[in-house]
């Protein structure tokens, strides 16, 4: 397997990107970033940045790019591993500084995977998650709105990496371990 870039994790909220982002970087010793998680931990730490983001994140919507960007300058400052990308790029404004951040230190994004999920399935996984995890952003009004944020405002992504070539689109459909041994597939790591 030849592969020495980073990969960037796109689909809309319940199509388990961050599952197998994970997964796929345990398979790679790779470091999993997740911003969601990160600014998760800002909020139950009641950080300055957990105070602007919890109201932002209740409602479903976009956290600021400068702010989001500015985490992942400071998380990419480390060891320089490969990185998976979970939740991030979300925005075309926070790609574009994803490559002029990672071209500063030479490096390069060499795949995007797309789960996707059809709409029915992503308000019902999100609603479980809900139940089971009980977080505050998954009621039904915010899980519809953030699936709208997703389309607006993140879906532009697929086109930016397919025009690049390097995006792989896999069904987000059937079990954990079906998706992922189709994503090694499609990206040819297995
Ligand atoms: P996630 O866990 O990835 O679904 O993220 C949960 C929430 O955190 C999102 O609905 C946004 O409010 C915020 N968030 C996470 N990642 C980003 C990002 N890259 N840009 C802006 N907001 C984000």
């Amino acid at each position: 397997m030849s592969h020495s870039g980073h990969v960037v994790f796109l689909g809309p909220p319940g199509s388990g990107k961050g599952t197998q982002a994970e997964l796929l970087a345990k398979e790679l010793g790779a470091v999993k970033i997740s911003t969601g998680d990160i600014l998760r931990s800002h909020v139950s730490r009641k950080t300055a940045l957990g105070e602007v983001a919890r109201p932002i994140m209740e409602r479903g919507e976009l956290v600021p790019d400068d702010l989001i960007v500015a985490l992942i300058r400071e998380e990419l400052a480390g060891d320089g591993k490969r990185v998976i990308f979970d939740g991030f790029p979300r925005t075309l404004a926070q790609a574009e500084a994803l490559d002029r951040m990672l071209s500063e230190i030479g490096q390069v994004i060499d795949r995007a995977v797309l789960l996707e999920v059809p709409e029915d399935q992503l308000v019902e996984r999100l609603l479980k998650r809900a139940r089971l995890e009980g977080r505050s952003d998954d009621n039904e009004a915010t899980i519809r709105h953030r699936l709208e944020v997703y389309r607006s405002q993140t879906e532009p992504l697929v086109d930016y990496y397919r025009n690049r070539g390097i995006l792989v689109t896999i069904s987000g459909l059937g079990s954990i371990d079906q998706v992922f041994a189709d994503l090694k597939e499609a990206v040819g790591w297995r």
